[in-house]
């Protein structure tokens, strides 16, 4: 018997939102590997990373600037004088500052706002106001957000929403990240 046809893949939008969410593995990479194919089509790509870590220089921020991505890691370019707390919100509005200008200026066919999730979920940024720019973004700008628990206003505007729910990770056998494989 012939596969049917699908019934609904027959427009074609200017542009979706993505939101990669769930506790298993593979937000992250597979914002980064929708990244590389943006690349191939020419496209300016722009990944902000909202949540500082210990491995703040992660292998795929030297590869994507390789290919000409610009990547904005929380804390970038920003200077303050207040306390570690307050410094640590600061700096994820800051980051969501840029972000929207990125998101508004029209320039870009894909802005990443990598683990945007937790600052909103700890209220540094209003859920309300990240849901609103992404769904008024220019016509042709494609976003992706990934991180835990994504709101359900994130939610609400996306096109594509995918959990990655996890059945086993290396983690839970006291395996540390690897380079190469988790950064
Ligand atoms: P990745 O960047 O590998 O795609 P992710 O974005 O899905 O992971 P994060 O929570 O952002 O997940 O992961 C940050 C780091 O924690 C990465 O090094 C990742 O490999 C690791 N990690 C991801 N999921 C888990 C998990 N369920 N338990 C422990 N560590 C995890
Ligand atoms: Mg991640």
């Amino acid at each position: 018997m012939p596969l049917q046809a699908p019934l609904r893949a027959s427009r074609k939008a200017a542009s979706v939102v993505i939101v990669n969410t769930g506790d298993g593995k593979g937000k992250s990479t597979a914002a980064f590997g929708t990244a590389l194919r943006a690349v191939a089509r020419g496209w300016k790509v722009c990944v902000i990373q909202f949540v500082k870590s210990d491995r703040w220089k992660v292998g795929e921020r030297d590869s994507a600037m390789r290919l000409g991505v610009e990547w904005w890691t929380i804390g970038d370019g920003f200077t303050w004088d207040s306390t570690d707390m307050e410094r640590t919100e600061a700096i994820a509005r800051e980051a969501w500052r840029v972000a929207q200008q990125k998101i508004r200026s029209g320039d870009y066919g894909l802005v990443v706002l990598d683990e945007v999730t937790y600052p909103m979920n700890w209220g540094w940024i209003p859920a309300e106001e990240v849901s609103a720019v992404v769904a008024g973004r220019p016509a042709s700008v494609n976003v992706i957000a990934t991180g835990r628990d994504a709101p359900p206003q994130l939610i609400a505007v996306a096109d594509t929403v995918t959990e990655m729910r996890k059945q086993k990770h290396a983690f839970d056998r006291g395996i540390r990240a690897i380079r190469g494989i988790d950064f």
